[in-house]
């Protein structure tokens, strides 16, 4: 459509559309509701803000990003888009100037928060002023089993009820085929015509490496490999933002700490920084980075494993939007499943959903335990197929597999036999420390010695005992229990015991320091 190019051009100053957009824009200005699937970075905000310019009146964007909303809006300001927003934390006064703007018409693109809609006033607020669409952003919100729900979301299945002539389109950059299914079913939009980007980003280089000195590791990455670089570090807890934040400053890395824990003004003032200056390195919670919108972030590291595939997608993607080499670096070991495991057992609500978060979480460890291309895997969890990339670290160092059945009978009946013969039950550490015959104060006060197990396991040593423990997790051959994380076997378990299943497992790449020390010994 001449329409739409021409806004393109004039206003925003690009010089094409880029993907489905175009599509995307002229199915809505021609009045008819989309979603839209594309991966964060494809431009999203253009499918919405174009047609809001095109049609008559006033584009509403449902947007849970309340602390990005005036950046949004200066950002359109100065292109001479009449942008406004109205949330909770402005005063009474500014809302009853955006409110008169709206109704008199002279605003192009109105952004509300969720929860905002839900309230009546807001309802007959918009009931009185002349709506050109609703946009839905960060639609996966709606989606109750996903990482990411918002309670208002369901809410916003009344908008087609209420104005039912007012076109709609959802926007989400993580959705796989069962979340698009439930966006399309909870907002009403399985008659909406849906638009799916390519969600492979061919500039990101993906690795997952196997943690042992994590911060040690991350220190090694951002010094060898991007020196200078802006990036996102992420971790698990506060406490472990604060300390990696301060390490990285310490050795000499321009970093910031983000995290709920802070103050918002701190917090605002971080992420700012992290936008407008060069180099910096924000260490953060997954608080930290919906909607952000800096083009040159040249690396996401992982230093904890995320909860979820979509997770992982949605966060890792924040590396590289200019299309520049990027780096997507995860550290995970045996610890990160344990502790997983043991988040989920002690979650609220119900069987069924620590269902989905334990089907969530093993979706996460295949991807982590792998030999094929992790794009591949990726995509194919997006209902993607792809052939190999060429690029990321399977690809790049192939992991040989192999056969570890032995090991894993070995393991699983030290376990049972602790429970058993003593009706003890322990963690990976004591079981390990059995079957290389390391007679600790530990297995000295609990006479393990005196198992029929105790020292059989010499032919791997300690770090390879972690990578079986982590594996039979991750196959769900073992599991943990309790708050302190103690081993226990599986229904699975007794065929491998049995001998009637066989265990492959994935044999990390050498590292150069385990080489340099095993020829020493
Ligand atoms: P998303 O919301 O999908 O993550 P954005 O809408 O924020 O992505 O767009 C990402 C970046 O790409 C922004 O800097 C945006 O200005 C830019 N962009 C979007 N569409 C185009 C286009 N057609 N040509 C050039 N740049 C574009
Ligand atoms: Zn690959």
């Amino acid at each position: 459509m001449e329409q739409a190019r021409e806004i393109l051009h004039r206003i925003f100053g690009y010089e094409a559309f880029r993907g489905t957009q175009e599509q995307v824009i002229d199915h809505v200005i021609g009045g008819g509701d989309a979603l839209v699937l594309m991966p964060t970075g494809g431009g999203k905000s253009l499918c919405y803000q174009i047609p809001a310019l095109a049609r008559d009146g006033v584009g509403v964007v449902i947007s849970p990003l309340i602390a990005l909303m005036q950046d949004q809006v200066d950002a359109l300001r100065a292109l001479g888009v009449r942008a406004d927003f109205l949330n909770s934390t402005q005063d009474l006064d500014t809302r009853r100037g955006v409110e008169a703007a709206f109704l008199a018409g002279d605003l192009d693109l109105l952004y509300l928060a969720p929860e905002g809609l839900s309230s009546p006033a807001t309802q007959r607020l918009l009931d009185r002023g002349r709506i050109s669409l609703f946009a839905i952003d960060e639609a996966h919100c709606v989606s109750q089993w996903g990482h990411d729900f918002r309670p208002d979301y369901l809410a916003l299945a009344m908008l087609h009820e209420r104005w039912p002539a007012v076109p709609r389109i959802a926007l989400t950059a993580t959705a796989t085929p069962a979340t698009q299914a439930e966006i399309a079913l909870r907002l009403n939009l399985k008659e909406a015509r849906r638009f799916t980007a390519s969600f492979d980003r061919p500039n990101i280089q993906y690795r997952i490496v196997p943690k042992n000195e994590p911060r040690k590791q991350l220190l090694d990455l951002l010094r060898t490999e991007h020196r200078g670089d802006a990036g996102i570090v992420y971790c698990l807890s506060r406490a472990s933002v604060d300390k990696t934040a301060e390490l990285l400053v310490q050795q000499g890395i321009p970093a910031l700490p983000y995290h709920a824990g802070l103050d918002a003004e701190t917090r605002a003032a971080n992420q700012s920084r992290f936008l407008r200056e060069d180099g910096l390195v924000m260490v953060a919670t997954i608080a930290f980075g919906m909607g952000i919108d800096k083009p040159d972030v040249r690396f996401v590291a992982h230093l904890d494993l995320p909860k979820s595939v979509e997770g992982y997608y949605q966060e890792t993607g924040r590396a590289g939007r200019d299309g520049l080499p990027s780096t997507a670096w995860l550290a995970y070991g045996l610890q990160d499943v344990v502790q997983q495991r043991k988040m989920i057992d002690g979650s609220e609500g119900d069987a069924a959903h620590r269902r989905v978060l334990a089907g969530h979480l093993d979706a996460m460890l295949a991807l982590c335990e792998t030999v094929e291309c992790r794009r591949v895997r990726l995509l194919a969890h997006f209902g993607e197929d792809g052939a190999a990339c060429g690029n990321c670290d399977t690809c790049l160092a192939p992991p040989a597999s192999w056969d570890g059945t032995v090991p894993a009978q070995k393991l699983l009946s030290t376990v049972l036999r602790l429970r058993r013969e003593r009706n003890q039950r322990f963690g990976a550490g004591q079981s390990i420390d059995i079957l290389l015959g390391k007679k600790t104060d530990k297995v000295i006060q609990f006479d393990h010695a005196s198992l029929s197990v105790f020292g059989v396991g010499a032919e791997l040593r300690e770090a390879e005992w972690r990578g079986v423990v982590r594996q039979l997790l991750a196959q769900g051959l073992l599991a943990v229990e309790g708050e302190h994380g103690t081993l226990a076997l599986t229904e699975a378990s007794g065929e491998v015991l049995r001998g009637a299943r066989q265990v492959m497992m994935r044999r990390e790449p050498e590292r150069p320091a385990r080489a340099a020390k095993a020829s020493r010994s």
